[in-house]
């Protein structure tokens, strides 16, 4: 258990607080329990009456009436009983509902290097799985420790009232089941975090390779990737079969101890009975009552886990919520007519501490003008976009946009600023149509398509099954690379920033969509400021300013014809490039 200890009442105090928009519901479901559990001993009374009183009077009409009653009383349970799980589990879904919707839209603003560390599967595992753990507290894992302890107090209570020292003697068992019960609940315990270890791991390992499946097949690894899943299968095999071990073991514990029980209760109940003190409908009424009391007992050692493991989950929960890897949105100039002049003034930066990738970095771009960042790979290009972006902070300096320090401005604005042609091209599993505005609704069809148009995508989208309703599937994998650069330079269009980013894809594409993203380049920096990451020197020559960057600094900089005369790094790189 994360916190080491038994149980912790501070997460479940907070876990409760979760509660409090359904205290009505919650109220119901108490007192349906509390109902319930006194109604437990109504049966039993009833069969004792039926064999001590009406049977032996011969009055068929009074054993009809007993009976009639009897069915009564069980109806009564059984429609308050659903009620009761009705109501308790619409509860609890109602605060599953709350708290998914609270942690993703907490997670939903968090910085990204909180996602460069954290393994998609694990967050899919706190939202789906760890969040249902939470919500059988509320459905099961509270109410039936309180209904069951409850019935046991009835039983028990109602049993000394009856016959104390015949109830005395059919507990003798009981500090046996005690025990047991502890050292199943102990190792039960341990399987359950063992199983949701498992489970936790297999989805990461099962998201991964899903993704990564090209690079499987590529490099012929399906071999060693199969024997690792087989054993992580294997190991989620195995604590599910010690958990079920556990219970295996307890129940038939708790079967044995119950029927020594009933053989105390008949060998002392019958022995009375020869001498006319007890009863045949108390003994009868007696064994009912042993079998329902090692019910509750027997469920509470389960349920308590239950609500351990839930405390444990909304532990893990409540930490993921508690990061702040949030933006902070507070202190804003808000921009007014944006000019649209960069300015990197002694910037530093690390992804990883101790690793700088910018160090006093200065950069100048001028509005209005283009500008191209050319560099090798690893050179720090793309975690300029990143930081102009502000998906990462800074560590010093500061990043302005005409005078405004990016840090000053709500991003919000500065994101709708910036348009942003990343390396590689994110669709969403989706129509075209909505994967191009993105759910804006104030973009209508014929902008759409226009814009669609200008860039040149319309032509290939209007061949596809379905045009613009045609759905990318995950990730776009249905279409090509350069089609993927396409449909984000529309995307880019409609959204008509005032600066525009384009980070080439480095993998190459066909001739014809070069050309085609070239032209729609063109058209995207007419009259904007633009940086266009360039992995193609030709695309680049009529920049205003080329940057060359090296180990995040930048080395020459200048229009393409200074930087030939320059006879340095820049002109290296393109007399390389046209040799191939
Ligand atoms: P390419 O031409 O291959 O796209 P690039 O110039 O865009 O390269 P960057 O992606 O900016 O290079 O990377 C600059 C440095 O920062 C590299 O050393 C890289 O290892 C590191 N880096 C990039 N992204 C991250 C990240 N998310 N976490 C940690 N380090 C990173
Ligand atoms: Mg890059």
């Amino acid at each position: 258990m994360a916190s080491g200890k038994a149980f912790d009442w501070k997460i479940f105090a907070r876990l409760y607080q979760y509660s409090k928009p359904y205290r009505g519901g919650f109220a119901v479901t108490l007192i349906l329990v509390l109902v319930l559990s006194g109604l437990t001993v109504v049966r039993p009374e009833q069969m004792r009456n039926m064999l001590d009183v009406a049977v032996p009077g011969g009055d068929s009409m009074q054993i009809l009436n007993v009976a009639i009653w009897f069915f009564v009383v069980l109806a009564l349970e059984i429609v308050l009983q659903y009620i009761q799980t009705l109501a308790a589990n619409s509860v609890a879904q109602s605060i599953t509902l709350d708290m998914r919707e609270r942690v993703y839209a907490q997670v939903i603003r968090y910085k990204l290097n909180y996602f460069d560390k954290t393994p998609v599967g694990q967050l899919v595992t706190r939202h789906i799985g760890d969040i249902d753990g939470i919500a059988e507290v509320f459905s099961v894992g509270l109410l039936d420790i309180i209904r069951d302890t409850l019935k046991l107090l009835v039983i028990v209570g109602f049993m000394f009232f009856l016959d104390w020292k015949l109830t005395l003697i059919v507990m003798l068992p009981i500090p046996i089941l005690l025990w047991a019960t502890r050292l199943f609940q102990q190792a039960v315990k341990k399987s359950f975090q063992d199983v949701r270890n498992e489970v936790a791991r297999m989805n990461v390992f099962v998201q991964e390779h899903v993704t990564g499946m090209n690079i499987v097949q590529f490099f012929n690894r399906q071999k060693i990737e199969n024997e690792k899943f087989v054993e992580i299968n294997a190991q989620q095999r195995d604590a599910h079969i010690r958990g079920i071990w556990a219970y295996s073991v307890f129940f038939p514990v708790v079967e044995i101890l119950s029927a020594l029980s009933v053989s105390l209760l008949l060998w002392w109940g019958v022995k009375s009975s020869l001498n006319l003190e007890m009863s045949p409908g108390l003994i009868l009424e007696f064994s009912t009552f042993i079998a329902m009391m090692y019910r509750p007992i027997r469920q509470m050692a389960d349920n308590f886990n239950v609500l351990q493991m839930g405390v444990v989950n909304a532990e893990r929960v409540f930490k993921l919520m508690d990061e702040d890897h949030s933006e902070e949105d507070t202190l804003h100039e808000e921009m007014q007519e944006v000019n649209g002049r960069i300015e990197f003034r002694n910037v530093s930066f690390q992804y990883v501490e101790n690793q700088p990738v910018l160090t006093n970095f200065n950069m100048i771009i001028e509005a209005g003008k283009s500008a191209a960042i050319v560099g090798s790979t690893g050179s720090g290009k793309s975690t300029l976009i990143s930081l102009l972006n502000r998906f990462y902070e800074i560590n010093s300096g500061e990043i302005y946009i005409d005078d405004v320090a990016l840090s000053k401005l709500p991003l919000v604005s500065l994101r709708k600023t910036i348009g942003v042609v990343l390396q590689d091209v994110f669709l969403f599993s989706d129509s075209i149509r909505n994967n191009l505005t993105l759910y804006n609704s104030e973009i209508s069809d014929e902008r759409m398509i226009a814009a669609a148009k200008m860039v040149g995508a319309h032509e290939f989208i209007l061949a596809l099954p379905g045009g613009y309703d045609f759905d990318v599937k995950e990730r776009g994998t249905l279409l090509s690379t350069g089609q993927r650069q396409l449909l984000a330079f529309v995307r880019v269009f409609l959204q008509d920033p005032k600066i525009v980013i384009l980070d080439e894809a480095t993998s190459s594409i066909d001739t014809e969509s070069e050309l085609l993203i070239q032209r729609a380049t063109e058209l995207l920096t007419k009259d904007r400021t633009s940086i266009v990451i360039a992995h193609r020197l030709s695309t680049i020559q009529q920049a205003d300013v080329i940057f060359v960057l090296e180990k995040g600094e930048i080395i020459e900089q200048g229009s393409h014809s200074e930087l030939m005369t320059l006879s340095g790094h820049y002109r290296n790189l393109v007399e390389l490039q046209y040799k191939k």
